[in-house]
């Protein structure tokens, strides 16, 4: 007996840009492809087609010298940083280690760490300190300052603040965004939470299973959204508050599989303004703004 394997294209035909210094997001309901995106960037899984390059050099085919720096220029920050941390470690060692791999000796990495500590707001004491001492939001700033410890050009945040209380979740996004403006940093925002990327995104970008749907600077996308998809997210969110409310993608119904995805426009079977073609010829991807694309056989 044989087992088919099935060839799911979690991310398809994605052509983007990112652009140094700037914080691109990335949203979309879970499935979307978004963290495969992110898995690419970090080269932990090889695209079956296409490539990545990094000003201007492919991350897969590449000089040596090249690959061996480039873990150091693209860091992560994940969702949950308990489960991210090592529990048995102490937080001056865990924001180390990067460093200690790297070779720098002990007393410099001792001052390094204190600085990164400083960075994101801890002090300098708690440097002997175990994650489980931490609350989630001081646990994802140990996260951080372990991404940042190799001074890196670009980081990936996947879903960064999901797992904390909104009311800390704030804090998070500006600490992200003020180490942005310090150190000149580059981010890939991935989150399924629209407010929260459209608080700290210069441009974001929509996916549906793993497709785009829509890119613009976030301004526009949000005064303007084009895409169907994007429009019935934009409809979810309720007027801003000033309690700081957690706003949530919500669509109806759920994304069909990624291993067998609809033919024409991935979102035809709940766009509430399909027409006959879009179930059978996918949408060309559009300049229909400057700076701000769609695929939608409506534009
Ligand atoms: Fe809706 Fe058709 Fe546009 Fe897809 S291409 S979003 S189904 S109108």
């Amino acid at each position: 007996m044989g087992i088919d394997k099935a060839v799911v294209h979690a991310v398809d035909g994605v052509n983007l840009d990112v652009m140094r210094g700037e914080t691109l997001g990335l949203v979309g309901e879970s499935g979307c492809g978004k963290s495969t995106l992110a898995r690419l960037l970090l080269r932990l899984e090889r695209p079956t087609s296409g490539s990545i390059t990094l000003e201007g050099m492919d991350i897969w085919n590449a000089p040596g010298e090249f690959l061996r720096s480039y873990p150091k220029n693209i860091q992560m920050v994940f969702q949950d940083p308990f489960s991210s941390l090592n529990p048995r470690r102490n937080i001056g060692a865990t924001i180390g280690e990067p460093l200690k791999i790297h070779g720098m000796p002990a007393a410099e990495r001792k001052e390094r760490v204190l600085e990164l500590l400083s960075w994101v707001g801890l002090r300098p004491e708690q440097v002997t300190r175990y994650p489980h001492e931490f609350s989630g939001g001081q646990r994802q700033r140990v996260a951080i300052a372990r991404a940042l410890a190799l001074n890196p050009d670009c980081v990936v945040c996947d879903e960064p603040v999901s797992a904390l209380d909104v009311s800390i979740q704030a804090q998070v996004v500006n600490l992200l965004g003020e180490l942005q403006n310090k150190l000149g940093l580059t981010y890939v925002f991935i989150s399924h939470d629209l407010a929260v990327v459209g608080h700290i995104s210069d441009r974001v970008v929509v996916m549906y299973l793993g497709k785009l749907m829509e890119l613009a600077n976030s301004e526009d996308l949000f005064r303007e959204p084009l895409h169907p998809y994007t429009k019935a997210l934009m409809g979810a969110i309720p007027k801003p508050d000033p309690q700081g409310e957690r706003i949530q993608l919500h669509v109806q119904g759920d994304p069909p599989s990624p291993i067998n995805p609809p033919g024409g426009c991935p979102f035809h079977p709940r766009c509430p303004e399909a027409m006959p073609a879009c179930s059978t010829q996918p949408p060309q991807w559009k300049e229909v703004r400057p700076e701000h694309f769609t695929a939608c056989h409506l534009y």
